[in-house]
């Protein structure tokens, strides 16, 4: 059996850009950087990250992936809040520097096909990924394939759950306001006026007993399990797979999550809920997944 050539992979985040290679099956050959939030600058960093990967490991392409509202067929980063870039011809921009052919794609989209695509242990018809970081987001896969829809299908954190309070994007009871890593850390901070960094510490604190952290903890896991409710109404996924930082909080989130949701259930189809295989490196071997499909 011929192995497939090695690809690369780099997943650009809010804070760090993180590239891997992808051969055997196996990511090999990681690093991490800052995000620069400039294209151009950001174009710098990943030549310095791809380029000697390149060599070393004779790989054959490269994916990238990156945050908030892409259009793959087009090749341009549409909106990015966190990284403040608009209409951004990404594939372009980093094809040219990088001499070679770039898949470019969505760092959600990229973690489904690296968790429930065709190289996975198993790949469902219906499914759904979740990303629970900084921000809380999803990709749906229908009949198969992973929906699009020009890069605006899966805006789950942006789903009014009903708590009526304002959400940065305009909207009020946004599901990101109560369960996103940055939402919980934010509430957490205003109940107890100290601070705290991230949905771990909220995690970690709520482990602990504090009654503020479990307060915080047990409004996200019920904002969820009322935002995954109505995805399984509308979707019915046979699994749904739970990744992002938050994620790594494991029996913790998914235990009260899946007991909460099956409450809300009626004669739906009950979705199996597992954490994603790949952990916090599901987006990058995603990426390199996108550059073998498509390059
Ligand atoms: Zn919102």
């Amino acid at each position: 059996m011929s192995a497939l050539p090695a690809t690369l992979g780099v997943d650009v985040g809010g804070t760090t850009v993180k590239v891997g290679v992808l051969a055997g099956g196996r990511l090999v050959d990681t690093a991490e950087r800052p995000t620069p939030r400039d294209p151009d600058v950001l174009s710098g960093t990943l030549a310095e990250l791809v380029l000697p990967r390149v060599s070393r490991h004779d790989a054959t392409a490269v994916g990238v992936v990156v945050p908030g509202v892409v259009d793959e067929h087009r090749g341009v980063g549409v909106l990015s809040a966190t990284l403040g870039w608009r209409d951004a011809p990404l594939r372009a921009l980093f094809t040219e520097r990088l001499g070679m052919p770039v898949a470019l794609g969505h760092d959600v989209r990229a973690a489904a096909l690296a968790e429930l695509g065709p190289s996975a242990p198993s790949a469902p018809q219906d499914a759904a990924f979740v990303a629970l970081g900084t921000g809380l987001s999803a990709a749906l896969v229908l009949d198969g394939r992973i929906r699009a829809a020009g890069g605006l299908a899966g805006e789950l954190g942006h789903c009014d759950v009903g708590h009526g309070q304002l959400c940065p994007c305009g909207a009020t009871g946004c599901l990101e306001v109560l369960a996103s890593g940055a939402g919980m850390a934010r509430r957490l901070q205003q109940r107890t006026g100290e601070p705290v960094v991230g949905a771990e510490d909220v995690a970690r604190r709520a482990a602990a007993g504090d009654a503020a952290a479990r307060a915080v903890w047990d409004d996200a896991v019920d904002a969820l399990s009322h935002g995954l409710a109505w995805l399984v109404g509308i979707a019915a996924p046979e699994v749904v797979v739970v990744g992002g930082g938050v994620a790594a909080a494991g029996a913790q989130l998914l235990e009260p999550l899946s007991e909460r949701l099956d409450q809300r259930l009626s004669f739906h189809r009950r979705p199996v809920l597992r954490a994603a295989r790949w952990g916090a490196d599901a987006a990058r071997v995603g990426a390199a997944l996108l550059a073998q499909e498509r390059t």
